[in-house]
């Protein structure tokens, strides 16, 4: 199904494709820590075939075991939506980018940022092969035409750098690209690979609790904007965004249509529902 087209002069850029709703059984099956703060976990197993990620931007629930059970309670789908056993805790759910899917194996990796404390943080933290969690869907893709821009733009957090990462993958040969990414420090630095023409800058944030730091904003205000029409993306922690967003749409003007703006967390709530509105 596809809805929400973003289109100019009759050229379709944007799409968005919607997949049906799955709940899924997993396996873990490989844990690697990239960096101090970063863990690349990959799951698999048969209930996984099928799943769909079209996206750079997609995102699917990590359903997680409540204390007391080895594995979280998957729900199985009736026509009425999903339908849970009574009497048992419902899985733990947080919001993470399919990093990678591949269907001739059914895994599918992800990348975890280890935080301060949270659920989905600790349990990336003591992830080991043959723990079980669930997956439900990704519900949807939006699916860019990137090179229908003259330029790409990506701005975020560390929780951004799978979709960032998986953006660059996918720009034309040569197209202009500039990322800038907030992390605490030069240890947190992945590669990004693309056949792009992009500038990747590295904000550090030297010791400052991620979502309290303005230095992602500061490195977009200085930044020297490319003439033509780009595509901009911002994700990471929501106050942050906020002003972010204010500065790209009031201030400089450019079109709502091709700026994406998404919360990926908001300091001090726990489960932040990305869904919220970012106020202006
Ligand atoms: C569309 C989408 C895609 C996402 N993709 C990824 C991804 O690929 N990788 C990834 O790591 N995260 C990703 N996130 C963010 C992730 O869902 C949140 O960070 C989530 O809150 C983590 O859950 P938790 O149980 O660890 O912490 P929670 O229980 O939700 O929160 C506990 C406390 O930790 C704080 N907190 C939450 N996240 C962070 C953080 N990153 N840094 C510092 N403090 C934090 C909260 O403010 C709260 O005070 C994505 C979110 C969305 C909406």
């Amino acid at each position: 199904m596809v809805a929400n087209t973003g289109t100019m002069n009759g050229q379709t850029r944007t799409r968005r494709v919607m997949h049906g709703l799955a709940f899924r059984r997993a396996e873990v099956r490989r844990v690697e820590r990239l960096t101090p703060r970063y863990v690349r976990i990959t799951v698999g197993g048969d209930a996984l075939e099928g799943f769909q990620t079209l996206g750079a931007q997609d995102h699917f629930k990590l359903m997680l075991p409540n204390a007391g059970q080895t594995e979280p309670v998957i729900p199985t789908m009736t026509p009425e939506g999903p339908r849970y056993p009574e009497d048992v805790a419902r899985p733990v759910m947080r919001d993470y980018t399919p990093f990678a899917f591949d269907p001739e194996t059914n895994e599918l990796t992800f990348d975890v940022v280890l935080h301060g404390q949270g659920v989905a943080s600790d349990w990336a933290r003591q992830a080991a092969p043959g723990q079980v969690v669930g997956t439900a869907g990704p519900r949807g893709s939006h699916i860019v035409d990137y090179g229908a821009f003259d330029w790409f733009l990506a701005a975020g957090d560390e929780t951004s750098i799978p979709s960032i990462a998986r953006a660059l993958a996918a720009l034309p040969r040569g197209m202009k690209a500039n990322v800038f990414i907030e992390v605490d420090g030069p240890e947190d630095e992945l590669p990004l690979p693309t056949d792009a023409e992009a500038q990747i800058t590295w904000v550090h944030r030297n010791g400052a609790p991620a979502g309290t730091s303005p230095v992602l904003e500061q490195a977009i205000r200085a930044f020297d904007f490319p003439a033509g029409e780009g595509f901009q993306t911002y994700t990471g922690e929501a106050n942050a965004l906020r002003d972010i967003r204010r500065y790209i749409v009031k201030e400089r003007g450019f079109d709502k249509q091709w700026v994406d703006v998404s919360g990926h967390w908001k300091y001090g709530v726990a489960d932040f529902d990305h869904h919220t509105a970012i106020e202006d």
